[in-house]
């Protein structure tokens, strides 16, 4: 599993990424990028 240095930035374009909590118990968030479209989400370890 790799992990971008800057989670706050997007990996493809690099502009930076807003979040939205899809799920506050389980803590897992979504990182959508404005510029280029990019979603990922990221789930407890
Ligand atoms: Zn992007």
């Amino acid at each position: 599993m790799t992990r971008p240095r800057d989670p706050l930035s997007c990996p493809t374009c690099g502009d930076p990424l807003r979040f939205e909590i899809l799920d506050d118990e389980r803590f897992l968030v979504a990182w959508s990028c404005v510029n280029c479209g990019l979603i990922r989400t990221t789930e407890p370890v």
